[in-house]
């Protein structure tokens, strides 16, 4: 019997775990994770905050109209009572006073006529010129997804729509982002010279709407999908330290040397930052390619206000977006205990999650005094109250959210064929960055080197 195959994969954020949870069911291969920090989970975290016990500090939904998530959740064995969906309640966006977002949009952009009629949200230069759009030729975006928002729709639409949305989820500036980076606008512009006769096309096609909520999370908040993901691999004995960093990785023979322990295969499953430097020596070139990739940073606020302070016309709302022309540094703000019914603290306060920063909008310079200063002015200015919070949380994500450029999937395909077969790059600064593309890519990852021969 040939001995398994010894891979280390290193991070233990989402990606690292969901590649450790792919491996150790294969007796082919012996694996082991490293993680740098003193807990799993990187980019999320889940404490009690405001007399609740499991609050998140980051992510606190994942989609569930992509199947990768919801059947991760199933195979680490979250069943159905351990898991919830969002009450359903909408979202506005902050321009001049809170708006309803218009019905009938795809991620923003207009598939609908009427809402965007009567919406409040735009003004009727901004409408009229929206409405040139299913006249206008053919774009070509040269894969910015702001260019082509703003050559279709005119800046209204992409500010104060596609850009809050879009930016909000990925803290990022479309502008300055891939538009193949967001697979449902980019088959859209990819079909249709027109998106908004496009939008209505796929609209009128789409199933009829069923109950079945898009969004899904562990009851436990989303450290659950985190430990049920490490018992899943430390139960088939797979070995998980924290703790550990990985500093250098050479060549040795067929197999890696990283640092102390030597392995047949390695999943890099740390941001591409991190990742750049140990690559230095098996491929400079990948190292200088992802040394480029930038990251924006984010700080997520948990706050309480007191029942009596809330306004009774912001009940039934999940929370509200800023655009980016009226943005100081917060960026939105999730109305957490509308949003989530189990999110409601005892005392009847409201449980709010405050975002500040995001590409080109940096907030590494602000102290924690500034940060929540800047969040009780922003956000009690944005609701019209003098915001008197009675809890108070402050979680910093430094490069938190990485750019994905235009042209990026053709940078990280470039630099993936650079890199020997049995060293592969996992996580969300490659395909993808919500919690599912962080998962199906660790499938990826690990489909490569289970191709590959010893
Ligand atoms: C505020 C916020 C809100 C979000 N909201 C959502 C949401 O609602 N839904 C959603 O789907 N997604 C959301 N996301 C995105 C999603 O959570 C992340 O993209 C995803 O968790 C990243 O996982 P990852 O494993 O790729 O990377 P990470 O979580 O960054 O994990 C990488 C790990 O590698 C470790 N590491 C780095 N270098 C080394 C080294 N040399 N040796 C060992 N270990 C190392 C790090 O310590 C880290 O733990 C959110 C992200 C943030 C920050």
């Amino acid at each position: 019997m040939t001995a398994a195959r010894r891979v280390l994969i290193v991070g233990g954020g989402i990606a690292g775990l969901a590649a450790g949870v792919e491996l150790v069911d294969d007796p082919a291969f012996e694996v082991e994770i490293w993680e740098a920090a003193d807990r799993l989970g990187g980019k999320i975290a889940t404490s009690s905050f405001a007399g609740l016990d499991h609050i998140d500090e980051a992510a606190d939904a994942y989609l569930t109209r992509v199947p990768h998530a919801v059947a991760f959740a199933r195979k680490v064995g979250l069943g159905i009572d351990d898991l919830t969906a969002p009450t359903g309640v909408g979202a506005m966006v902050w321009h001049d006073g809170l708006h309803d977002i218009p019905g009938g949009i795809l991620l923003g952009v207009p598939a609908a006529i009427r809402p965007f009629v009567t919406t409040s949200l735009l003004s009727w230069k901004g409408k009229l010129r929206a409405a040139a759009e299913p006249l206008l030729p053919r774009t070509d975006p040269d894969d910015s997804l702001g260019r082509l928002i703003r050559t279709r729709f005119g800046d209204e639409v992409h500010d104060r729509l596609v850009d809050s949305l879009v930016g909000s989820i990925y803290a990022t500036d479309t502008d300055r982002s891939s538009l193949a980076a967001v697979p449902q606008l980019a088959d859209l512009a990819a079909k249709h010279r027109s998106l908004l006769l496009g939008g209505m096309a796929v609209r009128r096609r789409a199933p009829a709407p069923t109950d079945s909520p898009i969004f899904g999370a562990p009851r436990r908040g989303m450290a659950g999908l985190v430990e049920a993901a490490a018992s899943y691999v430390t139960g088939r004995g797979g070995v998980i330290t924290t703790g550990r960093t990985a500093t250098s990785i050479e060549a040795d023979g067929p197999r890696w040397r990283v640092d102390d322990g030597t392995f047949d295969a390695v999943i890099l499953a740390s941001p591409a930052r991190h990742t750049a430097p140990l690559l230095a020596t098996v491929s400079p070139e990948a190292s200088t390619g992802l040394g480029s990739f930038e990251h924006a940073d984010v700080i997520m606020m948990r706050l309480t206000v007191a029942a009596d302070q809330w306004p009774q016309q912001l009940t039934g709302r999940s929370g509200y977006l800023v655009p980016k022309p009226d943005q100081r540094y917060v960026t939105a703000a999730s109305f957490a205990s509308q949003k989530w019914a189990h999110w409601a603290p005892p005392d009847g306060s409201q449980l709010l999650r405050v975002s500040l920063g995001r590409d080109g909008l940096p907030t590494a310079h602000l102290d924690r005094d500034a940060a929540i200063a800047a969040t009780i002015d922003e956000t009690g200015r944005h609701l019209g109250f003098d915001l008197q919070p009675v809890d108070i949380s402050m979680t910093r994500w430094t490069d938190a959210f990485p750019q994905y450029r235009p042209h990026h999937h053709r940078l990280v395909a470039d630099l993936e064929s650079v890199l020997p077969p049995t060293i592969v790059l996992a996580g969300a600064s490659y395909h993808g960055i919500g919690i599912p593309a962080c998962i199906s890519g660790a499938r990826r990852a690990t489909a490569r080197i289970k191709d590959t021969p010893r």
